[in-house]
């Protein structure tokens, strides 16, 4: 699964990602889902009401209103996205028993408080989180999370 992440929409995770800095931010991600490739078209912030500091839970109440919003546009929710401040990024055993829809996307940002952010992506498949590639696209410049120029 490759995730095609408009550059501007990275930028914002990361500052959401900061701002909510040593809570966990949290999210959902409007787009489309074609074969192998999604695309990302816009987020959805949502209120995160987890009790604990290293979790996260999104408001039903924002769930639903990011839901309609995306029908309205002709999109699907692809995807979550939340922050580790102090973690790795990739999925937490509570990430994983919280995920349920088959093919649904996760992007993890981890954070301290003073290292760049970083941004991985995982796609949720029969019970397991299989890595997604992620390529941010700068205008029309698609760029690999590898840094690879891509055509
Ligand atoms: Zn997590």
């Amino acid at each position: 699964m490759r995730l095609l992440l408009p550059e501007a929409l990275r930028v914002r995770i990361e500052s959401e990602a900061r701002t909510s800095f040593p809570r966990e931010c949290c999210g959902l991600i409007e787009g489309l889902r074609e074969g192998d490739v999604a695309r990302a078209f816009t987020l959805h912030p949502a209120r995160n009401i987890a009790p604990d500091a290293d979790r996260f839970e999104i408001a039903p109440d924002d769930h639903f209103a990011a839901l309609r919003r995306a029908r309205e546009h002709g999109h699907a929710l692809i995807g979550c996205y939340h922050s580790h401040p102090n973690g790795e990024a990739k999925p937490s055993a509570h990430d994983l028993a919280g995920a349920g829809e088959e093919g649904f996307l996760w992007l993890i940002a981890s954070l301290d408080a003073k290292a760049p952010v970083r941004l991985a992506a995982f796609v949720y498949s029969a019970a397991v989180f299989l890595p997604a590639e992620i390529i941010c696209a700068v205008g029309a410049d698609l760029v690999t999370s590898s840094g690879k120029a891509r055509n």
